[in-house]
């Protein structure tokens, strides 16, 4: 063919833009032009006389072709098989569309193919659908054109910005016009993107609603065929929701999550500051620390929900109560603490300001908190600490105030102190006697017996006090070691141990003539009788001794009264139905009203000692004891008085109708021993208080 190359045909086969076969009646190439060539890789002389079917197509496609071409040159027909693919000889796939027709002339018949390469239409084709795809991703995507009109956005910029797509198509968009951004993020977008073609950050954006939010953007420039930038193509995600818990989970690490308020960790990072900056102008930098009083029977009573909101309101009004640049933090359950800034150079001046401060505090707290229809009410306990110019460190400030907020504590709660050598002194005093308490506890331990008249010094029972004494033989105060073992729970093993040794004491004496019939009396602590288990271990108490449960009378103060009436009514009554008695004691130092004494089922009125040692000289002493008197006689209450140490103010009890005596004028307290010779003294006669029908507490039986 190739040596007649001016026939028109043959033309047209040498210039063509497809690429021409001609095939003989058998399918065997006959012709082959330059672009058939240029689109196989092969060679007019290597291919012409093979069997075109074979020669570019494999497998079932080269199956699928002969059958093709059989059907057309059997029918002299015309086919167009669109899709193919063929084999290039360099073993690549190809994907091309045919066009077969068979002519017959003279010659026989003769095909005729033409073959266009597809494989790049094909492919920018697939790259669109997926492209299609993709576009309607979760993030937001947006294509503009190069000056950033908006040409098309997809559902998710519609879910995020709150525009519907023809709204935004043919607007500028907002994100890359000007005074939108922050100066410098705008301008580093505008001047990266000509030239990186590329850039990401996060930037501002706001919503139809008006809502600004953040959002991360990557924008990609599109360059056409100039290699000029034709589009942008933006998408972007909604970083505002990931952004505010990234935020609270620093806030989280550095917050206490109940009051929101800067926990220790922040706390002594702005102590730090504070002393800091108080160094460099030569001022004082103040530390309060307050902790609720019996914070844990609120909780433990009226609940932990209760507690929590109590806790936040705390915070609340400690806010409210103090200036803006006051640091206020929650450092850990009930504790709370603040520093005071720019305080007056003066040291007594700041004391006094300091002083002020805290009884603000104070006052602030001391109002009723109305939480779910309770009107709680609490007391504080404030430690003061003041940076006195020597640099220290923020800790122990901490630790000072610390100090002198135990002092507090110890001096009675609901009251404030500064901090003082003696007062660290004495703290480490107090870690040492507890744990001396802890190991000691019992082997050290012992109860000892006061013994309790009436009016005609008969005995009528005694009181179990608790001892301690130590290896070295002295002894340490129970007004001492009760307290520390209250605030540590030791006090629980405590009591109990106790009220063991009183049953079995009590158990024992009901087996000798004189001693039956006495009634003990036990000292209940707060937290021991709070504690869930208080009516169930006295039961058992009771119960494994084999004691009688009408001469087991147990010492509550007015403090365990005083909150939580209802409960604390169930479980006297629980008690009191097994003939258990309950006496008041130390009363007239606590706030119990009439109206409220009304309600406990009490045997039994003590009057504290503070009014008995001076009723010869103290003319108010005398009108309180009077007044205690007649406030248990009205409730039918026996009322003794306690700590009584002459004569002249047994006569003055007796005169008032005080009922029976306990004190160092009768007995001091003493082992169970020494109280059994010591009623057997008193009771020559063999009569026992039960025979004599002295015995008051027994005349009403249960
Ligand atoms: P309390 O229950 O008011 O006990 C009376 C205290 O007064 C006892 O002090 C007793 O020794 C003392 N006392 C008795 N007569 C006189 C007197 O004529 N003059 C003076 N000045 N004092 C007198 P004690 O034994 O030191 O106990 C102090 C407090 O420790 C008790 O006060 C009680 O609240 C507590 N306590 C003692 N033993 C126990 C116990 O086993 N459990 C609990 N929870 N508390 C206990
Ligand atoms: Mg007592
Ligand atoms: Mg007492």
């Amino acid at each position: 063919m190739s040596q007649q190359p001016c026939s028109p045909w043959d033309q047209a086969m040498q210039h063509a833009f497809d690429a021409i076969v001609l095939l003989d009646a058998q399918g065997r190439v006959t012709a082959w032009n330059p672009q058939a060539e240029k689109c196989f890789g092969w060679q007019a002389h290597e291919i012409i006389g093979q069997a075109l079917a074979t020669s570019i197509f494999d497998g079932d496609q080269a199956a699928a072709f002969a059958r093709e071409w059989q059907g057309v040159h059997q029918a002299h027909s015309h086919l167009v098989l669109p899709h193919f693919r063929a084999v290039h000889r360099t073993g690549h796939v190809i994907r091309i569309d045919l066009s077969l027709a068979c002519t017959q002339n003279a010659a026989g018949s003769q095909g005729v193919v033409f073959i266009r390469d597809v494989s790049e239409r094909l492919d920018a084709d697939n790259a669109l659908r997926v492209a299609a795809v993709a576009f309607q991703s979760l993030e937001g995507m947006v294509v503009m054109d190069g000056c950033y009109t908006i040409l098309k956005v997809n559902q998710a910029f519609v879910d995020i910005t709150g525009y519907e797509a023809h709204e935004a198509v043919g607007r500028v968009s907002a994100l890359f016009r000007p005074g939108r951004q922050d100066e410098e993020v705008y301008l580093a977008m505008r001047s990266a993107l000509p030239e990186k073609r590329f850039w990401q950050g996060e930037v501002w954006d706001r919503r139809k609603s008006g809502e600004r939010y953040s959002v991360w953007l990557r924008v990609t420039a599109v360059l056409g065929v100039n290699q000029e930038v034709s589009h942008y193509v933006a998408a972007f995600v909604d970083i505002s929701k990931q952004r505010a818990s990234a935020q609270r989970v620093q806030f989280l690490d550095f917050h206490d999550p109940l009051t929101d308020l800067p926990n220790r960790r922040f706390f002594l990072v702005r102590l730090r500051q504070a002393m800091a900056a108080a160094d460099r102008k030569s001022e004082h930098c103040v530390v309060l620390l307050l902790d609720v009083d019996e914070f844990k029977g609120i909780n433990d009573t009226v609940g932990h929900h209760v507690g929590d909101a109590l806790l936040k309101k705390i915070g609340k009004r400690l806010r409210m109560s103090l200036h803006a640049e006051d640091t206020i933090a929650r450092l850990g359950g009930d504790e709370f603490a603040v520093i005071l800034q720019g305080m007056a150079t003066e040291t007594q001046e700041v004391a006094i300001r300091a002083r002020n401060v805290a009884e603000r505090l104070v006052h602030a707290l001391g109002l009723p908190f109305a939480i779910e229809q309770r009107a709680l009410e609490i007391t504080v306990s404030v430690g003061i600490s003041v940076s006195c110019g020597t640099r220290r460190a923020s800790e122990d400030l901490l630790k000072q105030a610390d100090i002198a907020m135990y002092r507090a504590k110890s001096d009675g709660r609901n009251c404030i102190r500064f901090f003082d050598t003696a007062s660290q002194a004495s703290l480490e005093a107090r870690f040492a006697l507890n744990a001396a308490m802890r190991s000691a506890f019992p082997q050290q331990f012992a109860v000892h017996y006061q013994l309790q008249v009436d009016a005609a010094q008969r005995p009528l029972g005694a009181e179990a006090l608790l001892r301690w004494t130590q290896s070295d033989g002295i002894a340490v105060s129970p007004a001492q070691f009760i307290p520390l073992a209250e605030e540590t729970g030791l006090i629980l093993p405590m009591g109990l141990w106790v009220l063991q040794q009183a049953c079995k004491q009590l158990q024992h004496w009901a087996c000798e003539p004189t001693m039956r019939g006495l009634t003990l009396a036990v000292n209940v602590s707060a937290r021991q009788f709070h504690a869930e288990t208080f009516v169930r271990s006295v039961l058992d108490a009771l119960a494994h001794s084999g004691a009688n449960p009408n001469l087991l009378k147990l010492e509550l103060t007015e403090g365990i009264t005083i909150n939580h009436i209802d409960q604390v009514v169930q479980k006297m009554q629980a008690l009191r139905s097994h003939g258990v008695r309950f006496a008041i004691d130390d009363f007239g130092t606590g706030y119990s009203s009439l109206a409220y004494l009304k309600r406990l089922p009490l045997e039994q009125l003590k009057i504290d000692q503070t009014f008995v040692r001076d009723l010869e000289t103290d003319n108010n002493d005398l009108a309180i004891a009077s007044a205690v008197v007649g406030m248990g006689r009205s409730l039918g209450m026996q009322v003794v008085a306690e700590g009584v140490e002459t004569a002249q103010q047994v006569e003055i009890l007796r005169a008032l109708g005080c009922d029976a005596f306990q004190g160092y004028y009768f007995a001091r307290p003493g082992t169970a021993q020494a109280l059994g010779v010591d009623i057997q003294r008193r009771m020559p006669q063999s009569t026992s208080p039960l025979e004599t029908g002295h015995h008051q507490f027994l005349k009403e039986t249960s």
